[in-house]
């Protein structure tokens, strides 16, 4: 009843798809599907994530069997809960589908929330593994967990997600609209690549590459999709050639 769908991942400047994260969603019956804000929570309480988590894994690997083979630039992003970073099997379940996919560094990234390894020795050791594979790490969500900067410095990550709640401040009077140029200049001093969430207005878009952040997620761009579909709109886009910098890709 598990199914993936996923949310390209867009280079503000050219439009061009780079890469898509997987969203998992659960079908009950014929007309329900469930979101994973409802059944992730309790999966992890129940101590079922692991089961879940290998199953994701399962499928990226079913949709996108040997994808890096024809298209060495693209990447596949999977959200990790804190307990998946307690596992080694994690790391097994992740070699596997480094070998499907056909994955080379880069082509794979783990999304983790700064509560997934604030604390935890064992954490970082299976992030350093993972890493040492040529996995990414992307910090999911930043600004809402306990940002902390030390750790950041610590850990070696590669991207910071802004979150969504920080996009939406953009433009208007809220305290947090100032907050995301303070995140743009931490990423660049941390040398990390950032991408926007929940981008949903051609406003935000704008503010965003005058901001300096690269990539950006949302709604404006495309809801997540059918493998099958988000292949399609990848192959679509190739032809997008890198547009003057005040000219914005339309969505
Ligand atoms: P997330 O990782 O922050 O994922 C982004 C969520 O924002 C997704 O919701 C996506 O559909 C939604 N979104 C993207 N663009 C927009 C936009 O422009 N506007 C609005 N309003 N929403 C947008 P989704 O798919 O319901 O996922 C919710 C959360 O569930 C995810 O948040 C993630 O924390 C968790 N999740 C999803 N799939 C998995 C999974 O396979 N494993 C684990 N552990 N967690 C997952
Ligand atoms: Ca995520
Ligand atoms: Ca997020």
């Amino acid at each position: 009843e598990f199914f993936l769908v996923y949310q390209p991942i867009v280079d503000l400047r050219s439009g061009r798809w780079i890469g898509a994260e997987a969203l998992i969603r659960w079908q009950r019956g014929a007309e329900e599907t469930v979101g994973p804000d409802i059944f992730i929570p309790v999966a992890e309480q129940a101590g079922l994530i692991g089961l879940m988590t290998q199953r994701v894994i399962e499928l990226v690997g079913r949709d996108a069997q040997g994808v890096f083979s024809r298209r060495p630039d693209f990447h596949i992003a999977l959200n990790l809960s804190a307990a998946d970073l307690y596992s080694e099997e994690t790391v097994r379940w992740l070699d596997e589908l480094m070998a499907s996919t056909c994955a080379a560094p880069g082509n794979l990234i783990v999304e983790i929330t700064e509560r997934g390894f604030t604390d935890s020795h064992k954490a970082k050791e299976v992030l350093g593994t993972l890493r040492n594979k040529g996995i990414k790490i992307a910090v999911d969500d930043f600004g809402t967990g306990y940002s902390n900067i030390g750790l950041l410095q610590n850990l070696k990550l590669d991207y910071l997600k802004i979150d969504k709640s920080f996009v939406d401040s953009i433009g208007t009077e809220a305290a947090s609209s100032g907050v995301v140029r303070h995140i743009v200049s931490m990423a660049k001093s941390l040398e990390l690549d950032l991408i926007a969430e929940g981008v949903e207005t051609k406003e935000q878009v704008t503010a965003l590459l005058d901001i300096g952040v690269g990539f950006a997620q949302g709604w404006y761009y495309a809801k997540p999709m059918a493998y099958g579909e988000l292949m399609a709109g990848v192959a679509n886009r190739e032809k997008l050639v890198r547009p003057h910098k005040e000219m914005i890709v339309e969505a």
